[in-house]
C-alpha cells in the first residue's frame, strides 16, 4: 500500500502495523479527527449539493472561519464516509474537521466521484451525507430545520444545542478545550444564522417536520453551555428539562432521549429521568487530578472533580450505570503546557478513570480532541494529542469495556467496525462483535 515516499502515509502504515488489533478503520478515522481535512475547490462544489455541516455546537475546525479561504465553511459537508479503496476499508464515517492546510484531502476525481488523499495519494473513496428531506424545510418563524434540530452520525442523532453560549465565561472559567463562546462570536460574525436561545416551541416545530418526514433519526440530544445563575429565571436543570418534558409529551419515546449538563445534584438529575431523558451524559471531560482544575478551571470552581465524579455515581442510580455515559475529551491530556509528554503515563491515568467508572457498570466515551485555533489551548497545541495517545487509548477503552463486560453503550446505533456511525471518536467502532446491548 505504502511506496515510501509520503511521509504521512509511512506513518499512518506504521501507526496500523503496531497496532494489528485495532481496525485499520479506526487508526485512520483517529488520524483525520486530529488532523482535520481539506477539500479541493472541485470537491466542494460537489459537497455543496449535499448534507452541509451545522456547526452543531463547537466550531471542530483547526483554523478560524475568517481564515477559509475557500470559504470551506458554507459548503463542506457534516461527515464523511469512507470506503474501499487501496485501504479496503469498510463504510467509516468521520466528522468534518476543517483544516485547509491537511494533508488529508478530499479531492474530486473529475467523474463525479469523490476520492480521500494523503499528501496527493488516494487511499479510498469518499461519500458525502444526503440532504435529508427536512433540511429544505423552512420553519413559520422563516428559520431552517438544518439550525434548529441538524442531525449527525449519518442522521442517526438529531442535535439540540438549545443554548448556544456558555456561562462559564473566560480564561478563568471556560473549559481550556472548549470554544462554544468563540465559536459562536465567529458563526454571527460570519452572517450565519445562529440562534442563541432556542425556544420550546422552535425545537418542537422542527421535530414535527422531522418526524414526518424521516425515519433514519433514533435519537436526540439535548445540550448546551452551562448555567451557573439562571437563564430566564431558571436554573441549569429547569432550563433543560424543559425541553425534555416538551418533547417526551409530543412525542413519547420517539427517540432516545439524551442530555449533556453538568453534574447535577441527584434530585436535579433525577428531573430529567422524570420527563422521559433515557440517557444522562454528565461530562468530566478529564480524570487527572492535577490536570482538572488546569483545563476545566470554572467546572472545578463551582462543583470540584470529586463531588462531580459522586454526582455521576449518584445518576448511575436513577437512570442505570448503563445510562450514564460521561464524556471525556480524549488527548487533552497530554495538551501543552501542562499536560503529559508520555503517552503511557496519559494513558495509565485516562485508564485509572476508565477503572473507576466501568468496574462500577458506568461506560465513559470519548470525542477526539482537535486543538480548535480560538480555544485556550489551540495556541499551543496546533499538531494535537499524538496519534500513538489516540491508539492506545481505544485499546484501553476496548478492553476495560471487555474485562467488565460491559454492553454494548446505548443510543449511539450499531457497534462495530463497518456498522459504527458515532463520528467524532471511534470507540463504536472497536468494540467485537457479539457485544449484547445494554437493556432499554
Ligand atoms: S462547561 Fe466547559 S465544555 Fe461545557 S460548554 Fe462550558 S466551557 Fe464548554
Amino acid at each position: 500500500m505504502n511506496d515510501g515516499t509520503t511521509g504521512r502515509l509511512a506513518m499512518l502504515e506504521a501507526a496500523a502495523e503496531r497496532h494489528p488489533s485495532l481496525p485499520r478503520e479506526a487508526v485512520v478515522k483517529e488520524d483525520v479527527l486530529r488532523t482535520g481535512l481539506a477539500f479541493s475547490p472541485e470537491a466542494l462544489k460537489l459537497a455543496a449539493q449535499f448534507k452541509a455541516k451545522a456547526y452543531f455546537i463547537f466550531s471542530f475546525d483547526l483554523v478560524p472561519l475568517k481564515e477559509m479561504g475557500k470559504g470551506e465553511h458554507w459548503s463542506a459537508p457534516e461527515e464523511v464516509w469512507l470506503e474501499g479503496g487501496a485501504w479496503g476499508l469498510r463504510p467509516t464515517i468521520i466528522s468534518v474537521r476543517l483544516n485547509p492546510h491537511s494533508p488529508y484531502r478530499v479531492e474530486a476525481t473529475g467523474e463525479g466521484e469523490v476520492q480521500l488523499t494523503v499528501e496527493g495519494t488516494p487511499i479510498t473513496q469518499v461519500k458525502f451525507p444526503p440532504v435529508p428531506e427536512y433540511y429544505t424545510r423552512t420553519m413559520a418563524n422563516g428559520k431552517r430545520v438544518i439550525e434548529i434540530a441538524p442531525t449527525i452520525e449519518w442522521g442517526y442523532l438529531v442535535y439540540l444545542t438549545v443554548f448556544r453560549i456558555c456561562q462559564y465565561f473566560g480564561d478563568a472559567e471556560e473549559c481550556q478545550f472548549c470554544d462554544i463562546n468563540n465559536n459562536y462570536r465567529q458563526q454571527i460574525q460570519e452572517g450565519r444564522p445562529y440562534t442563541g436561545v432556542k425556544s420550546v416551541e422552535e425545537i418542537l416545530e422542527a421535530l414535527e417536520i422531522i418526524a414526518s418526514t424521516d425515519s433514519a433519526s433514533r435519537a436526540y440530544t439535548i445540550t448546551g453551555g452551562s448555567i451557573t445563575s439562571r437563564l430566564k429565571g431558571m436554573t441549569e436543570a429547569e432550563f433543560y428539562a424543559q425541553y425534555a418534558e416538551a418533547i417526551e409529551s409530543r412525542f413519547p419515546g420517539r427517540w432516545i432521549g439524551k442530555m449533556v449538563t453538568q453534574a447535577l445534584p441527584k434530585s436535579e438529575a433525577k428531573r430529567f429521568k422524570d420527563a422521559g431523558i433515557r440517557i444522562y451524559h454528565p461530562n468530566y471531560e478529564v480524570w487527572d487530578e492535577r490536570l482538572f482544575p488546569i483545563l476545566c478551571p470554572g467546572k472545578d470552581r463551582y462543583v470540584g472533580r470529586a463531588e462531580w465524579h459522586r454526582r455521576i455515581l449518584d445518576a448511575a442510580e436513577i437512570f442505570g450505570p448503563a445510562h450514564v455515559i460521561p464524556n471525556f475529551v480524549g488527548g487533552i491530556e497530554m495538551s501543552k503546557p501542562h499536560g503529559f509528554t508520555d503517552v503511557e503515563e496519559a494513558i495509565r491515568s485516562t485508564g485509572a478513570g476508565l477503572e473507576f467508572f466501568m468496574s462500577r457498570g458506568i461506560c465513559p466515551r470519548f470525542t477526539t480532541w482537535c486543538a480548535e485555533p480560538l480555544t485556550r489551548l489551540g495556541k499551543d497545541n496546533a499538531g494535537g494529542a499524538p496519534l500513538e495517545y489516540h491508539l492506545r487509548l481505544l485499546e484501553t477503552w476496548r478492553d476495560t469495556h471487555a474485562k467488565y463486560k460491559l454492553p454494548v453503550p446505548p443510543g449511539y446505533g450499531d457497534p462495530g467496525s463497518g456498522r459504527a456511525v458515532f463520528s467524532v471518536s471511534s470507540f463504536m467502532d472497536v468494540i467485537a462483535d457479539g457485544v449484547p446491548a445494554a437493556s432499554a
